[in-house]
C-alpha cells in the first residue's frame, strides 16, 4: 500500500478533527501567532466545508504564545505557573483562529475541555451537543484542553489524545495530527539514518508503540508516543488518523495531493454490538488493577482471574463497567464486573477454589468473563 491509497478518507470524509500543534502554530521571535500560515489551513479549511466536510479544530499553541508574550523561555514551568499562563495565551489563540476563519467567510466557536468533560456521560453528552449545534450553525469548533482548571492527574496533557477524545465524542470519520514529523518511522529519522517511513499503519501493536519511543521532556506536546495512543483511540472509535507535516502552508491541501504521512486504519472488526458498548463506554465505575501475568493471559483471550489482581480502585456493583490498569497504570481494557467492589477486595490474590470460602456463597470464578471484556489494542 502506498501513502496515497487512503487519501480517499479525507476526502470523502464527513466530518474530520484537524489538531494543530504549538510548534505550527507560535512564532518564537515574532511573541506572536503565525499568521501566514493560520491563514492558509484557514484556507484549506475553507475548501474542505465548501466540499460539505464539517471540521473540528483542536488547537495547542496557549502555554507557548504567552510564555513568548511574557518572556519565559528559558526556565521550567511548575505546573501552576502553565494553568496561568495558559489562561493568558488561550485569549490571542482564540483570537488568531476567529480572525483567520473569519477571512473566510467562517465563525469560530471555542471549547475547553478536560478529561471529565468526555469521560463523565452527562458532560460527554452535553459537549457532544454543544458541537453538534455549533457545526449545524456552520461554525467551526476551536477547542483546547482546559489547562487553568485541569489538575495534573485529570489532565490530557497533550492534545493529541485530547483530538481523539474528541473524534470519538463526534463520531468523526477522520482525525487529521498536524505535526513538525511527516508520519511514523521505524526509528527516530533525526538521529537513524537507516530509519524507513512507514505510510500506513493497519493496527497499533506494542511493536508499533515501541517505535514511538519515550516522551520529550518539555511542557507541550508528548512526541510520537501520544501520537500512537490517540491512533489507539481514534481507531477503536471507528475514525481513521493521519500524522502529516505541517509547517508548510496549506498542509490539509497537500496532504490531499497525496503529500508524505501515516495513515491510520480505523478498526472495522470491534466485535460484536456488546463488545462494542463494552469497548466504548464512557463510564468506569472503577479500576482493577493487574499483575503482568494477569496481563498476558488477557491478551491471549483469557477471563480475569482473582489471582492475577492486585488492587481495586472505585465502588461498583456487580455487572457495571471498570477499568483493567497495568501496575503502572496503564489501561488495558475494560470489561463488566462479575462482583461488588467490596467482593472483589476479598478475592483479589486468591485462587479461584477459594473464592466460595471467602464469599460465603458460590459464584462466577472469574472477576470478569472474557466475554464481557474489551481489550485496547495491544
Ligand atoms: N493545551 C496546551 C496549550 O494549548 C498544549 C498541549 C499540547 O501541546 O498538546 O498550550
Amino acid at each position: 500500500m502506498t501513502a496515497k491509497a487512503p487519501a480517499p478518507q479525507l476526502a470523502q470524509a464527513r466530518r474530520i478533527v484537524i489538531k494543530v500543534g504549538s510548534a505550527l502554530l507560535v512564532d518564537g521571535a515574532q511573541a506572536a501567532l503565525r499568521a501566514d500560515w493560520l491563514r492558509s489551513v484557514c484556507e484549506d479549511i475553507a475548501s474542505l466545508k465548501k466540499a460539505g466536510t464539517e471540521v473540528v479544530v483542536v488547537s495547542s499553541g496557549a502555554i507557548s504564545l504567552a510564555r513568548h508574550q511574557l518572556g519565559l523561555m528559558n526556565r521550567r514551568l511548575r505546573l501552576d505557573e502553565k494553568q496561568a499562563l495558559a489562561t493568558v495565551g488561550q485569549i490571542g489563540l482564540a483570537q488568531g483562529w476567529s480572525d483567520a476563519l473569519a477571512q473566510h467567510g467562517l465563525v469560530a466557536g471555542q471549547l475547553l475541555l478536560t478529561p471529565d468533560d468526555t469521560e463523565s456521560r452527562e458532560r460527554h453528552l452535553n459537549a457532544r451537543a454543544t458541537l453538534q449545534t455549533l457545526l449545524d450553525l456552520g461554525c467551526i469548533p476551536v477547542i483546547n484542553e482546559n489547562d487553568a482548571i485541569a489538575t495534573s492527574e485529570i489532565r490530557f496533557g497533550d492534545n493529541d489524545r485530547l483530538g481523539a477524545r474528541v473524534a470519538q465524542m463526534i463520531e468523526a470519520d477522520c482525525l487529521v495530527l498536524l505535526s513538525d514529523i511527516d508520519g511514523l518511522y521505524t526509528a527516530d529519522p533525526r538521529t537513524d539514518p537507516a530509519a524507513r517511513h512507514i505510510p500506513v499503519i493497519e493496527q497499533v501493536t506494542d511493536d508499533i508503540m515501541a517505535m514511538g519511543g519515550e516522551p520529550p521532556p518539555g511542557y507541550s506536546s508528548g512526541g510520537m508516543r501520544t501520537k500512537l495512543m490517540a491512533a489507539r483511540i481514534a481507531n477503536r472509535a471507528g475514525a481513521s488518523m493521519v500524522i502529516a507535516a505541517g509547517q508548510a502552508q496549506n498542509p490539509i491541501q497537500k496532504l490531499l495531493d497525496g503529500g508524505l504521512c501515516t495513515w491510520f486504519l480505523p478498526q472495522t472488526d470491534t466485535g460484536s454490538a456488546r463488545k462494542r458498548w463494552i469497548g466504548s463506554s464512557l463510564h468506569p465505575k472503577g479500576a482493577l488493577v493487574v499483575d503482568a501475568g494477569a496481563r498476558n493471559a488477557l491478551i491471549v483471550g483469557a477471563s480475569l482471574l482473582p489471582a492475577g489482581v492486585t488492587a481495586i480502585d472505585g465502588h461498583f456493583e456487580r455487572g457495571d463497567l471498570v477499568l483493567i490498569k497495568d501496575e503502572q497504570g496503564d489501561v488495558l481494557g475494560r470489561g463488566l464486573a462479575s462482583y461488588t467492589a467490596q467482593e472483589c477486595t476479598k478475592l483479589i490474590g486468591h485462587r479461584s477454589e477459594e473464592m466460595e470460602q471467602l464469599l460465603g456463597y458460590r459464584g462466577r470464578d472469574v472477576l470478569i468473563h472474557r466475554d464481557d471484556l474489551v481489550l485496547d489494542q495491544h
